[in-house]
């Protein structure tokens, strides 16, 4: 057992909106392939190569929700993108887009003193300075909205593990 929590396995929350859920883009999408699907009636356009790349890091770290959508992520994107569902943070009506930083209690929270990544597309200074004071290795993965989970943030997050939390 590590000092990385129950499971020895570092954690990972995970952002929906702007990761998985892309916004801003040219349609169609050349840079991250995908589809719209209806949302609670809303079309969101849905990153195909996101499912794949979250079954990987869930070979490495325990995945979290970390989104405005809540429970509802479970409802949807585990039959769209062939992924588990996954446990997810509540913010008592604290969500709001384009933003991160009401995120912070929960996610720190849950952490507690176990090795952390987040991937989010809003990381403002809050969420950096939260990164800085925690005694745990941390590491947030900024995306661009556009195109969300890239291969590249899944090496980064894979090396990131494996070479004991150290940043390149
Ligand atoms: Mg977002």
């Amino acid at each position: 057992m590590g000092a990385s929590g129950e499971s020895g396995r570092p954690l990972l929350a995970v952002d929906v909106d702007g990761v998985i859920s892309l916004f801003g883009h040219d349609r169609p999408n050349e840079e991250a392939p995908g589809d719209f699907h209806l949302v609670d009636g809303m079309p969101h356009f849905i990153s195909a190569a996101t499912g794949p790349r979250l079954n990987r890091l869930g070979q490495t770290y325990d995945l979290v929700w970390a989104t405005g959508w809540e429970d509802r992520a479970n409802d949807h994107l585990p039959a769209i993108l062939g992924i588990p569902t996954l446990p997810y943070l509540t913010f008592d009506g604290e969500a709001r887009f384009g933003t991160a930083h009401w995120k912070l209690p929960a996610i720190d929270s849950y952490a507690g003193d176990r090795p952390t990544a987040w991937i989010d597309d809003s990381f403002d200074s809050s969420c950096y300075e939260w990164a800085e004071s925690r005694r745990s290795p941390t590491l947030l993965v900024p995306t661009d909205p556009a195109i969300g989970l890239e291969e590249g943030h899944v090496a980064a997050l894979e090396s990131w593990a494996a070479d004991g939390y150290a940043v390149r």
